[in-house]
């Protein structure tokens, strides 16, 4: 279970004045849960996201990975503990989809990197939940956004950690592929038991799948299931413009009159 404790998230940028894009943050992820992380351009959900891995201190306050304070790990121990999927494509250009998937035991591997049993088995499990495998030979370079983004999961569920970040994983995907994305991640919530928080623009399908929402807006935190977030009206508020409307009981965005 990762565990944020009053944390206040931004940057301190050397100047007198640090840009705080959210305080006083309590939340939890726990096994079995999927969480979506919403809010509008810039509102800071990568910063959050940052934050919660442990690639960014928080401003204040502290994150908690297994008990213990993520900032205090090595990088290997807390690899073992959380993944974090970027779907940067630059440097996986040149690998085989094996080969970017196996990468994912690097925190296992001694330093030649060679693969145990035990790493075998971990790399066909992703490989399998992922439905990855008429893709292995494959050039990561040649594949579909949407195939990347299941390759960049399928090394997040071969690194086999309880816990599981991912930035805008279902971002540039037709509406069949972000489904199909999302189903994933809510089967490695409840098959899998892991603790799973994604950050994302497509607010309506989040309120259909995630298990808890996280709703950053103006420096303002809102944390709680899909109904809790919107009986509190905050998706409304959120998207402030008279171009945009939400409608509370259809959970569905329209464009006004
Ligand atoms: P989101 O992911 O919700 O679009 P971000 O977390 O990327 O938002 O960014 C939130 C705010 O923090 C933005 O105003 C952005 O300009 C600023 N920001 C992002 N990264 C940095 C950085 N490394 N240093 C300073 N400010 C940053
Ligand atoms: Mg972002």
């Amino acid at each position: 279970m990762l565990r944020a404790k009053d944390i206040s998230i931004g940057y301190n940028s050397g100047t007198k004045h640090p840009l705080v894009l959210a305080q006083h943050i309590n939340l939890n992820l726990v096994p079995g849960q999927l969480t979506a992380i919403i809010g509008p351009n810039g509102s800071g959900k990568s910063t959050l996201l940052n934050t919660l891995s442990g690639q960014l201190a928080p401003l204040a306050g502290m994150v908690e990975i297994q008990g213990q304070a993520i900032l205090k790990l090595s990088n290997f121990a807390q690899a073992k503990t959380l993944a974090l999927v970027l779907t940067k494509k630059e440097f996986s250009q040149h690998l085989s989809v094996l080969e970017f998937i196996e990468l994912g035991r690097t925190p296992y591997t001694n330093w030649l990197g060679r693969l145990s049993a035990e790493d075998h088995q971990a790399v066909e499990l992703a490989i399998k939940a992922t439905q990855l495998t008429p893709l292995l030979d494959q050039k990561c370079g040649t594949l579909s956004d949407g195939q990347m983004q299941r390759v960049a999961i399928g090394r997040a569920l071969a690194q086999d950690t309880p816990t599981v970040l991912l930035d805008e994983p279902t971002t540039h995907l037709d509406l069949a592929h972000k489904a199909q994305t999302l189903k994933l991640l809510k089967s490695l919530a409840k098959d899998h038991q892991k603790a799973v928080a994604y950050s994302t623009h497509d607010i309506d399908l989040a309120l259909d799948i995630a298990d808890q929402i996280i709703c950053i807006h103006s420096g303002y935190i809102n944390i709680g299931t899909p109904q809790e977030i919107i009986d509190s009206g905050i998706i409304g508020q959120m998207f402030q413009s008279d171009l945009v409307r939400f409608d509370n009981k259809t959970r569905r965005f329209s464009i006004s009159d």
